[in-house]
């Protein structure tokens, strides 16, 4: 799927919601929608970032994005209410959403997880996307509706299919991840909403770096090497693919 070739109009006219679009694989991934004709709604956390991705695409000439600082550790079902309200009512429509954001927590063996920490990460991993998705499906559906098609991806993790020793919170979070997944697209399944996960697999980031912190980042891919199947999946070449993880680095 790394051979993927996206057209340079591929996601033209579209609005995509990538969370956690100011670093790592969502930066990445916000910056190749805009280039390829979508406006993103960039979703995150640190104000400072998202600006700068902001400067990025204008700079570029892409379609102008818009900014969402939220931290998802705090937002509630009303906040997310009241973002699809804003959606539907600046945009109008909502075609694609990448869920990216993620926290990886601290790595320890299962009997030394807090549970302060275990709430954390449920929170950003599973709860938020929960939430988020709840609020946003009325107006994704009727993008889909009206446009053909719309597409749901979640970021998963190989150890959200295959457990790990120490891999805890985060490991268990991507289980969760997968099974939403799974829920939802068999929900949707006569509708024109696809709903996929994603395995990035190891990939030169910060989160990557705090996990394996004695490994040369040079031996791993990009966010850039990633990207054709974030296109893929994110633009109509994907319809009819749903319900599925597609793993970006298959051993
Ligand atoms: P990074 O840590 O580089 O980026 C994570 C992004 O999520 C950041 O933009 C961060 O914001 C944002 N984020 C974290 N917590 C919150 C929060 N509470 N509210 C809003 N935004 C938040 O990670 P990666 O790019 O490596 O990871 C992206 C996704 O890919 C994650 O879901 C991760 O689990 C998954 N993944 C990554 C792999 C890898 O090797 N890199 C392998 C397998 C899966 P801020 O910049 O402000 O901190």
């Amino acid at each position: 799927m790394l051979d993927y070739q996206a057209p340079r109009d591929l996601l033209k006219d579209r609005v995509i919601l990538v969370t956690g679009a100011g670093d790592g694989i969502g930066r990445e991934a916000a910056l190749t929608y805009a280039a390829h004709g979508a406006t993103v709604i960039l979703l995150g956390r640190t104000s400072a970032k998202l600006e700068a991705v902001y400067d990025q695409i204008e700079a570029a000439g892409y379609p102008l994005p818009a900014i969402v600082p939220v931290d998802l550790k705090g937002a509630t079902a009303a906040h997310y209410r009241g973002m699809a309200e804003t959606f539907a009512q600046q945009f109008g429509r909502l075609d694609g959403v990448l869920f990216n954001a993620g926290l990886l927590g601290t790595l320890s063996p299962f009997e030394h997880i807090q549970e302060k920490e275990w709430d954390e990460v449920m929170q950003v991993n599973v709860k938020s996307e929960f939430l988020l998705t709840q609020a946003l499906l009325p107006l994704i559906r009727q993008t889909a509706k009206e446009h053909g098609d719309a597409s749901i991806v979640y970021t998963s993790s190989s150890v959200g299919r295959k457990g790990r020793a120490y891999w805890g919170t985060y490991a268990i979070s991507k289980f969760a991840v997968e099974g939403m997944m799974e829920v939802l697209a068999d929900e949707l399944e006569n509708t024109q909403v696809r709903v996929n996960s994603l395995n990035p697999g190891g990939t030169r980031t910060r989160m990557r770096a705090s996990a394996f912190p004695a490994e040369d980042p040079q031996t791993l891919k990009t966010p850039a090497d990633l990207m054709p199947l974030y296109l893929y999946l994110m633009g109509p070449d994907s319809r009819g693919q749903t319900g599925q993880t597609f793993v970006a680095q298959p051993k």
